[in-house]
């Protein structure tokens, strides 16, 4: 677990700055999402903090290391993406330990791993399954499971229900809530669906076209909202 400091933080495509001057604190163990329309830069933020983007202007620190530099398997981040790919001639439990099998970890432990992680994410009857024999709910938990077999600091999800029919997306919010309950890790939380970031998060901060126009919690993101962006976009009246 860590907490996440973005201080400063600016993004240049080009001459084109689509973060700017952004500030950001997000408290070890909460469940903190970034809201905000499409193109406003939530993705671009994410990817910062994971350091698979550089950043133009500012300083990241996880926990008490500052990481703005560092690669991004130093960082003690997993990422989890809207278009997860799974390696589709691996088995479910062989892509929940692609990355044990990578550092050359015993067998015996990936499995153990791999039933751990199946029990916590319902999966247990589907370790042996190819991921075209799975549906799209069953495949966005082995996406999960990926991440979680590296027991990061912090979860960077990127919209990682958006492809997901309405009935699913509503049970996988209640197992991401749970996941969160149980690990108490860091997640951060990229949506567009203000729906989603009012169930699930604790702390909310909306983005508009690279700047943050509030922070705080959903309580006081829909009862006090700082502008007429923000009470439009989270639906409560001006
Ligand atoms: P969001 O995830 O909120 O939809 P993004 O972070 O993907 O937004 O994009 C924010 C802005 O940055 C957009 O205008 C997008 O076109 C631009 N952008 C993102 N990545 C790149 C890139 N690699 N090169 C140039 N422009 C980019
Ligand atoms: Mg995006």
């Amino acid at each position: 677990m860590a907490s996440v400091e973005l201080a400063g933080i600016s993004k240049r495509f080009g001459g084109h700055e689509v973060i700017r001057g952004l500030n950001l604190s997000v408290p070890d163990g909460s469940f903190t999402a970034l809201l905000g329309p499409s193109g406003c830069g939530k993705s671009t933020m994410l990817r910062m903090i994971a350091g698979l983007e550089t950043v133009s202007d500012g300083t990241i620190r996880i926990g008490t290391r500052e990481v703005t530099h560092l690669e991004p398997k130093a960082r003690g981040v997993a990422m989890v993406f809207q278009n997860y790919a799974l390696y589709p001639h691996l088995t479910v439990a062989e892509n929940i330990c692609f990355s044990m099998s990578l550092a050359r970890e015993p067998k015996a432990k990936q499995r153990e791993m791999a039933a751990r992680i199946a029990k916590m994410l319902h999966l247990e009857e589907l370790l042996e399954r190819k991921p075209a024999q799975l549906s799209g709910g069953q495949r966005q938990r082995v996406a999960i499971g990926r991440a979680l077999v590296r027991d990061p600091q912090v979860f960077l999800f990127d919209e990682p229900l958006s492809n997901l029919d309405a009935l699913l997306r509503v049970q996988m919010r209640l197992e991401l809530a749970k996941l969160h309950n149980d690990l108490k890790t860091t997640m951060i939380y990229v949506t567009h669906d203000q729906v989603e970031a009012m169930t699930l998060a604790d702390q909310i901060v909306v983005l508009d076209k690279g700047v943050i126009s509030q922070a705080g919690s959903p309580w006081e993101l829909y009862n006090r909202p700082a502008n007429r962006f923000v009470a439009g976009f989270i639906g409560s009246p001006a």
